[in-house]
């Protein structure tokens, strides 16, 4: 049974934030220090994910799951939730592509320790990764996320995909008069190195709360600088996917903008998000959550959570607001949401 938002968008995607933990300290993420971590007890257990999203996949014919934090890869043991995520099964009556097979497995990753898990994770179940590289500077690097970690990255880049994880995606947020002078630099890097680099807007889910709108390098300014050097033509039909894509005219591949904040897609959304502590949230930017721990943990049926499912998806909102006075920020930042 399909899963259909107040505004007739079907629902297929499900982020999972394993943790809220991470290694890194990206600036426009997490604090220095300050951060007060979820008690143990309070994280959901692999089975009670696997619960969560055996209700998506095998009723709601959810066909994607990505991992994501906080760091995914420094939650323990996460293989093991990967092979209870790959037995899952899109029901065979489903008009998903995937209908009797597992659910597309993705993660998104800061890439620092991926030399030593790409390939268990890829055994395990997962299908393809995305991972955040904003700077090629080392001295950038460390003052962008406190952590002195470029090269293990990108060996870890290497790392996906000699593990054949296809396709390895690239993520770069871009911030005005921080690393927006990379942009044409991580465009010929994604170029040389056959992986598609996605380019973020910076979005007001900063730790510090410091966003403003003018740190926003704009989609426009993203792909003109970009096509200046390397022409592009677009690609037509973004569907559900988050990113607007371009083409190489000159065959070098792929390259994708995320444009939340100037051009916001919230009109194709099909995902939902589910925290590390099992809070169910419709919408990055939701200021409501639905907690799925304690009916679990208070003994609910898979039917009860499934009613409780399709009550949260029936609150979906028509879009964030972020450029209108009406907006109000989450009081969770990225790494406590799952970006
Ligand atoms: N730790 C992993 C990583 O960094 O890839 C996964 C979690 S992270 C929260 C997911 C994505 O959110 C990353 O690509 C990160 O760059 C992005 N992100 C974090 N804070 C952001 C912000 N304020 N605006 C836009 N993207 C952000
Ligand atoms: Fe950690 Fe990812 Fe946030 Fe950076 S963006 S601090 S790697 S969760």
């Amino acid at each position: 049974m399909d899963l259909v938002d107040p505004f007739g968008r079907t629902i297929r995607d499900l982020r999972i934030s394993v943790t809220d933990r991470c290694n890194f300290r990206c600036t426009y993420c997490m604090p220095e220090e300050g951060m007060t971590w979820l008690p143990r007890s309070e994280v959901l257990t692999f089975e009670e994910f696997e619960r969560l999203a055996r209700i998506f996949v095998e009723r709601f014919e959810v066909d994607g799951l990505r991992l994501t934090g906080g760091e995914p890869t420094v939650r323990a043991h996460l293989p093991v939730l990967v092979r209870k995520l790959a037995a899952l099964r899109v029901p065979a009556s489903s008009s998903s592509p995937l209908a009797g097979r597992k659910p597309d497995l993705s993660i998104t990753t800061n890439g620092a320790t991926f030399r030593l898990m790409a390939h268990e994770l890829h055994e395990a179940g997962i299908d393809r990764v995305n991972i955040s590289l904003d700077t090629l500077r080392a001295d950038r690097f460390l003052s962008m996320t406190r952590r002195d970690e470029l090269t293990r990255v990108l060996d870890g880049i290497e790392a996906a995909k000699e593990a054949g994880l296809a396709p390895v995606k690239i993520n770069a947020v871009v911030q005005r008069g921080v690393n927006d002078d990379e942009i044409v630099d991580l465009a010929r890097y994604g170029r040389d190195h056959d992986v598609e680099m996605r380019f973020i807007e910076f979005m007001p889910l900063d730790a510090s709360g410091h966003w403003m709108n003018d740190q926003v390098v704009s989609q426009d300014e993203i792909v003109a600088a970009i096509s200046a050097v390397f022409p592009l033509e677009p690609v037509p039909a973004r569907g559900s996917a988050p990113a607007d894509r371009w083409r190489y005219l000159d065959g070098g591949g792929l390259v994708g903008v995320i444009p939340t904040v100037t051009k916001p897609f919230c009109g194709d959304c099909d995902r939902v998000r589910l925290t590390a502590e099992g809070q169910f949230r419709t919408c990055l930017f939701a200021t409501t959550e639905f907690c799925f721990r304690t009916l679990m943990r208070d003994g609910a049926s898979d039917d009860d959570i499934a009613v409780e499912i399709q009550r949260a998806v029936g609150t979906k909102w028509a879009g964030h607001q972020i450029n209108q006075v009406t907006f109000i920020r989450p009081n969770r930042s990225m790494s406590q949401i799952g970006g």
